[in-house]
């Protein structure tokens, strides 16, 4: 059981972060935001792949109509990032931003700074104030610091400059494209800071090294108990984000959205056509909910004892699989019909645990 740092609260429209909720999974819109069309449909593949919170970035003022639009129709609490014109986010506060993301080192002076944060107060809503490595503190810029202390040092001083104004509905981010840096940094801020932590690793790569990059680094401050949000970076469809991000969770066993697969590695022994049919069964229980294991193996080597201790298994013989349900075997199965057979008893347990939930 992993013990959790403490930190304070704050709401995201209904998504609360800190203070001992579950651990938020964010993504980020890619389409263009006026198109407000394009961004809600975006938006809604989002919350179906398990995105809770969305941020979208407004870049100019043409953005600003169709971020309203968003913001009235999204099935998320919106978060608005805005980068260099304090304008934008005062103006956002005002069309139902859930959630305000700037960074301070590029706003351009600290009055600008203040009045973000004024406006976010009178609409109610918290401000992540996310430091990148790209925009620090003018103060610490050019120090000849570790990258880490720098971010740190960065993220804190625009903290205490804020809360030392009175406004505390902060979360915090201090990511690098780095995995020992972003690390670092974290483990600073979590032993400086009351606020929650927004985690990540940014700029992390392609869907398989941003997963890895993404993976190692928030796997270790997870299981730290470092970490109140995330989102995962990568440069591929958003909603692969949402995935590697629920993944991430799983692993660590903090929060889990579909079932849990076990499947072999497959090596000389598989005796079924082992990768096509593991790919298909984990497509097919990405859109289940109910938190049953269930387990998939090339042979008789390892195969019965881990379909033996799924709630549901397969274990492969010469062109067949035997069914397992919980520890005990309910049929022998052609190679061809493992997956259909599989399946049939998952969604068959998934209703009988939903009927004893009602
Ligand atoms: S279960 Fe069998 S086929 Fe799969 S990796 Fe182990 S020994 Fe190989």
């Amino acid at each position: 059981m992993i013990e959790r740092r403490h930190t304070r609260q704050v709401a995201v429209g209904s998504v609360k972060i800190g203070g001992g909720a579950p651990i938020a999974v964010q993504s980020m819109t890619n389409t263009d935001t006026r198109d407000s069309a394009a961004t809600l449909a975006q938006i809604t593949r989002l919350a179906e792949a398990g995105c809770e919170i969305v941020r979208v970035a407004i870049p100019h003022a043409d953005a600003l109509p169709g971020f309203g639009e968003i913001c009235s129709a999204s099935p998320l609490p919106v978060v608005a990032d805005i980068h260099f014109d304090h304008r934008l986010a005062i103006e956002a506060t005002r069309l139902g931003a859930a959630k305000l993301r700037i960074n301070p080192g590029n706003i351009g002076s600290i009055d600008r700074v203040d009045a973000v944060i004024e406006a976010a107060g009178e609409a109610g809503i918290p401000v992540r104030i996310g430091v990148n490595a790209g925009s620090l503190a003018a103060e610490y810029e050019d120090r000849d610091w570790p990258l880490a202390e720098k971010l740190f040092a960065s993220a804190v001083s625009f903290c205490e400059h804020i809360a030392g104004r009175g406004f505390e509905d902060l979360v915090v981010s201090a990511k690098a494209s780095s995995v020992n840096a972003t690390v670092d940094s974290y483990r600073l801020l979590a032993n400086a800071l009351p606020y929650p932590l927004h985690i990540g690793v940014t700029e992390a790569g392609t869907s398989l090294s941003g997963t890895v990059k993404s993976s190692v680094g928030l796997g270790i401050l997870l299981a730290e108990g470092i970490g109140d949000t995330l989102r995962v970076s990568l440069t591929a469809d958003p909603a692969e984000e949402v995935t590697v991000g629920w993944e991430i969770l799983a692993a660590l066993d903090i929060r889990r959205r579909s079932p849990e697969l076990v499947s072999c590695p497959t090596c000389g022994r598989c005796e079924v056509d082992m990768v096509p049919i593991a790919q298909e069964v984990e497509r097919r229980l990405r859109t289940m909910r109910t938190p049953v294991k269930v387990a998939v193996m090339g042979c008789a080597v390892n195969g019965p004892g881990e379909a033996r201790d799924a709630d549901v298994g397969i274990a492969s013989g010469k062109g067949v699989g035997l069914l397992f349900r919980h520890g005990q075997v309910i049929r022998k199965v052609p190679e061809a019909e493992i997956v259909e057979a599989l399946m049939a008893e998952v969604e068959a347990l998934d209703r009988e645990l939903s009927q004893g939930a009602k």
